[in-house]
């Protein structure tokens, strides 16, 4: 089965009510491609109004992160079940910047992403190397660890829904972009291992790419076999940028 590019797109702590609505009210007068898949993260604080301005548009809404746990005395957290009716229908999980910054663990994640599929929202989970990993050869049994542990509490039928980010943590707003030939050769060995997990269905999960996907490197990112979208930070924050990686999907 072809797998439906998608484009997402992380606001990060950017991008408060206000200026998210305006972006909002940008991206729902543009034009997203057929079979493409479009949706944005904004803070939760901007969820509501990204919501109402981009419903019945093609571009969905998701949350940036969710807790291990439904509800309770968790001050400061999301939920997913709740996201989910705020109008959310995905959920990124395992961000590096929740595992550099917040002490997000794979063994969290894993909690987390079977959390998000139980409340009726997509997961997106990303994954991703640092430099020192990198240099010292570590790159697959880093991935194949993320993967391994993160995946271990979801169900066979639950993996085809599930999306993939692979972001090498050292690309990730720094605009050092992985090349199309790393990229394509990392996301070969994600789906090698998919392969072992789920079988056949490892070639209906998408993975996206990201780390500085900018409109002018998305094309040729994008038209790598195993590049099934991307995950956009910084491009995303203005409707224009984000848009034109959108078409080059
Ligand atoms: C990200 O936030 O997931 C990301 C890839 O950021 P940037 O595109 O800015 O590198």
């Amino acid at each position: 089965m072809a797998r439906r590019p998608f484009i997402a797109g992380n606001w990060k702590l950017n991008l408060g009510p206000q200026a998210a609505a305006e972006v909002a009210r940008e991206l729902a007068q543009g034009t997203v491609p057929d079979g493409v898949t479009v949706a944005v993260f904004p803070t939760a604080l901007s969820i509501a109004g990204a919501v109402d301005i981009l419903r019945g548009s093609r571009i969905d809404v998701g949350v940036q992160d969710v807790a291990a746990v439904a509800s309770g005395a968790y001050t400061g957290a999301n939920s997913a079940p709740m996201a989910k009716e705020a109008g959310c229908a995905y959920a990124l999980v395992g961000h590096s910047e929740r595992r550099q910054y917040f002490g997000e663990t794979d063994e969290a994640c894993a909690t987390k992403l079977s959390l998000v599929f139980e409340s009726g929202l997509l997961p997106i989970y990303a994954i991703g190397e640092t430099l020192e990993e990198r240099e010292a050869d570590k790159v697959t049994e880093v991935l194949h660890h993320q993967l391994e542990v993160g995946l271990s509490k979801l169900q066979d039928d639950q993996l085809g829904a599930l999306t993939i980010a692979y972001e090498p943590v050292w690309a990730i707003g720094t605009g050092k972009v992985a090349t199309p030939d790393i990229a394509q050769a990392t996301h070969a060995t994600i789906r090698a291992w998919l392969r072992t997990r789920a079988g056949a269905v490892a070639d209906d999960i998408r993975i996206q790419y990201g780390g500085s996907v900018k409109p002018g490197n998305a094309a040729e990112l994008l038209a790598q076999p195993d590049i099934d979208g991307a995950l956009v930070g910084g491009a995303s924050l203005t409707a224009e940028s984000f848009l034109a990686i959108v078409a080059a999907a």
